[in-house]
C-alpha cells in the first residue's frame, strides 16, 4: 500500500495510487460533501472488469458496497471475493436481461435497475422461490434517452406502485444515470422528486465525475469506478 502518498492528490504519488488509497480519499471527499446531520451516504466500488487480485485488497480493507454491471462477470468474480468477508452487499447496477433473473436473484444484494413491468413480475417470482428478499431500485432514464435503460420520469409513479403492489417488490429507492452530455443537477433533482412523492427514501446517483454534485442533491449511495480503479480500457 502507498503511504507516503499525499491524500490531498492521490495521482501525483511516485508509485501508481491504490485502490484503498484512491477509496480513501473518496470518502473523505464524501464525507466533505455531506451534512452530518444525516445518515453517511454509501460507497458503491464499480468493480466491472477489475481483477479480483485489485478488489481483494480493497475487501481487506474493509470496504463492503460493490457494484458489477454484468451478471456473467459478477457470477465469475463475487462467489469466490464474498468469502473473503461477511456482510458483503454486491449491487446490481447494470441492465438484467430477464433469462438471467435466476442467477441474479442468487448472487447480488441489491438490484439497483428494475425498469419494465415483465422484469419486476420475474423478479417478485424469482426471490419467492429462492426466498431471498433483494432491496430493489426503479432505474429511471431521466434524460428520456432512447438507447438507455430505465423508465419513463412519467411513467416512474405508476411503475413503482405497481413494483410495489401487484408484483411485491421491496423497492427501495431510485436510481439513474444522466446523459453524458448534460449538467447533472436537473436529473438528480429529478429524481429526488420523483422519490419524495413515492416516499422512497433512497437515491443511487452520482458517478466519479458528479458524485458531489448527486450528494448536494441527497444521494445517498455513489457508484464510483474509474476514480477508484482507474481508468477502464
Ligand atoms: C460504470 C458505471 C459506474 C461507474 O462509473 P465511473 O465513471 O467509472 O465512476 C456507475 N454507474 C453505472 C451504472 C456504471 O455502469
Amino acid at each position: 500500500m502507498a503511504i507516503s502518498q499525499d491524500p490531498q492528490n492521490p495521482s501525483r504519488a511516485d508509485t501508481p495510487p491504490s485502490a484503498v488509497a484512491n477509496l480513501a480519499h473518496i470518502q473523505a471527499r464524501v464525507a466533505a460533501s455531506t451534512h452530518e446531520s444525516r445518515p453517511a451516504p454509501i460507497v458503491i466500488a464499480v468493480t466491472k472488469t477489475v481483477p479480483v487480485e485489485t478488489i481483494t485488497p480493497v475487501i481487506i480493507a474493509g470496504h463492503r458496497h460493490f457494484g458489477e454491471n454484468r451478471v456473467q462477470e459478477a457470477a465469475g468474480k463475487w462467489p469466490a471475493l464474498r468469502k473473503l468477508a461477511a456482510n458483503m452487499t454486491l449491487h446490481l447496477i447494470g441492465p438484467l436481461q430477464t433469462n438471467k433473473v435466476s442467477e441474479a436473484v442468487g448472487l447480488f444484494d441489491t438490484i439497483q435497475t428494475v425498469d419494465r413491468p415483465k422484469l419486476a413480475e420475474k423478479l417478485g417470482r424469482e426471490m419467492d422461490t429462492q426466498g431471498r428478499r433483494l432491496d430493489c431500485f426503479v432505474q429511471v432514464n431521466t434524460g428520456r434517452e432512447p438507447q438507455k435503460a430505465g423508465v419513463d420520469p412519467a411513467d416512474a409513479d405508476r411503475f413503482v406502485a405497481q413494483c410495489r403492489d401487484e408484483f411485491r417488490l421491496p423497492v427501495v429507492g431510485l436510481m439513474c444515470v444522466p446523459p453524458v452530455t448534460d449538467e447533472p443537477s436537473p436529473h438528480f433533482a429529478l429524481l429526488r422528486e420523483i422519490a419524495r412523492r413515492n416516499g422512497l427514501n433512497r437515491l443511487s446517483m452520482g458517478m466519479s465525475g458528479d458524485f458531489e454534485i448527486a450528494l448536494m442533491f441527497g444521494a445517498t449511495h455513489v457508484r464510483i469506478g474509474s476514480a477508484i480503479f482507474g481508468a477502464r480500457t
